[in-house]
């Protein structure tokens, strides 16, 4: 069986950069706790201004763990950059935590980013011969080594395009320099990124929910392959690449993003509930008595199932808010553990009940296999699991943790196998079309349901 082989760190990172608003970190804040179901395991800024150098706040934990009124103090200025991380494996700790700031001779400059490169190994080897050092796994400071080597003396946007043209995968990276915010999006249009307008200033996120919360208004999505430059003047835009695709990745929508987020020109929540009416549409479910979703990313699909079929909505589980993603649980008995403590059925609602179970999507099967376990012991007659995603059956290599394709229980067993697997009466997916359907466009990243990759696969991704 081929085996496929991570070559470098997955993570699931979310931006935010500010520029030209007074008291940058205040916006950043509140930014970046919006942004905080994109990263739970570090968060961090860098502040600055034209006349002050640079100062940075990270850590592991949470926004509001990390960050606080005494140590935002040391950080000024009216420009700021900042990140919630969460990587997997051992690799994950304070080092690889972002934002980085480097300090140089010809000026300090930070970086965040999100998404992964699938060229990181051969760049850090082509980079280690030529006597630089990394302190992480990140990225982010591969990127740094390549701009620094384009042009020792400075940073501007023709050094900056040099640099991305060597990358390969997917990214939005947000580089800050004393003047000037550089916002960068790989060609592939895989990974989000957004400009809004705030006081005159500007706000560029990974997700649009944070102009929503900062009352900055939405100007427009960075394009794939575009750099945006920001500065006193206003906003620039330069191509570094005439090679432009538009494969946003579908897990966004999906799962990953906030429901209330826009992800080029089309909204979270919109596109879960219209798969939801596909998934009636395609697998419907003849007799039930009510549908249920999974809290909190499956909710909006089971909405747009209950529209369709005109069988009640019902909310049949529970989900405590004080308990983070199933997922960072590193081993499988705590990742049990944790769905238990995270989940609980409503007896007197599912109780003698023919139930729709909606899940976003089965990745090793934990999560459905437990929840139909609960909603079997408080009493449900029946449970029909329909998940609104297709079978994933290969893993990603562009930033989201979709787990390694040894774990992905649909790439090892088939539909029927996996409904016995999480003891449903019945089990479909998604068909794939369906998602370009809901996401209304042609082009979409699919690739960890269809295995067709958008960009090259390097050596160290053993296939
Ligand atoms: P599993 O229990 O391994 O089958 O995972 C499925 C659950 O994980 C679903 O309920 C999803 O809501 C959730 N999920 C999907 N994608 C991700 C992701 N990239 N990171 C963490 N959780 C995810
Ligand atoms: Fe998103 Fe899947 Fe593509 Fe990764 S492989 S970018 S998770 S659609």
């Amino acid at each position: 069986m081929n085996q496929y082989i991570s070559g470098g760190l997955n993570e699931e990172c979310g931006v935010l950069g500010v520029f030209g608003v007074e008291n940058a970190r205040d916006l950043m804040y509140y930014g970046l706790h919006a942004l905080q179901h994109r990263g739970q395991e570090g968060s961090g800024m860098v502040t600055g201004s034209q006349d002050r150098s640079m100062n940075r706040v990270k850590g592991m934990g949470l926004v509001t763990e990390v960050l606080n009124s005494e140590n935002m103090k040391s950080l000024l200025g009216d420009m700021a950059v900042g990140h919630v991380h969460y990587s997997v494996g051992e690799e994950s700790g304070i080092e690889n935590v972002q934002p980085f700031l480097f300090h140089h001779h010809s000026g300090d400059f930070a970086i965040c980013h999100n998404g992964s490169l699938v060229n990181s190994n051969e760049l850090k080897r082509y980079l280690e011969d030529q006597g630089s050092i990394f302190q992480s796994t990140s990225d982010g400071e591969v990127l740094a080594h390549l701009i620094k080597k384009e042009d020792p003396t400075k940073i501007d946007v023709t050094v900056i395009l040099q640099a991305l043209n060597k990358l390969e995968g997917a990214f939005a990276f947000l580089i800050m320099t004393r003047d000037k915010l550089y916002c960068c999006r790989d060609k592939y249009g895989l990974r989000p990124l957004s400009i809004g307008t705030i006081d005159g200033g500007y706000v560029v996120s990974s997700e649009t929910c944070v102009f929503e919360v900062t009352g900055a208004k939405f100007l427009r999505d960075i394009k794939p392959g575009e750099v945006v430059v920001i500065d006193d003047s206003g906003l620039k835009s330069f191509d570094y690449s005439m090679f432009k695709h538009h494969y946003m990745c579908a897990m966004e929508y999906i799962y990953f993003s906030r429901p209330d987020s826009d992800i080029e020109g089309c909204n979270v929540h919109t596109f879960r509930k219209e798969t939801g009416k596909l998934l009636y549409k395609k697998v419907p479910v003849r007799e039930a008595d009510i549908v249920i979703g999974v809290p909190d990313s499956s909710l909006s699909a089971a909405m747009g199932y209950a529209e369709a079929s005109g069988i009640p909505y019902e909310m049949g589980l529970i989900k405590s808010r004080y308990i983070g993603r199933t997922f960072i649980q590193p081993s499988q008995e705590l990742r049990e553990k944790g769905v238990r403590m995270k989940l609980s059925a409503v007896s007197s609602i599912v109780k003698g009940k023919k139930v729709v179970l909606i899940d976003d999507s089965i990745i090793r099967g934990t999560t459905s296999k437990r929840i139909v376990e609960l909603l079997r012991e408080a009493g449900a007659t029946e449970i029909h699991v329909r998940i609104a995603c297709p079978e994933m059956t290969h893993p990603c290599f562009y930033g989201v943790d979709t787990s390694s394709a040894e774990e992905l229980i649909s790439r090892h067993h088939r539909e029927d196998e996996v409904c016995r697997i999480i003891g449903a009466d019945s089990l479909a997916f998604l068909p794939l079309e369906a998602l370009y359907k809901a996401a209304r466009r042609s082009e979409l990243c699919t690739a960890c349901f269809s295995g067709d990759y958008p960009t090259q696969l390097y050596s160290s991704i053993d296939i």
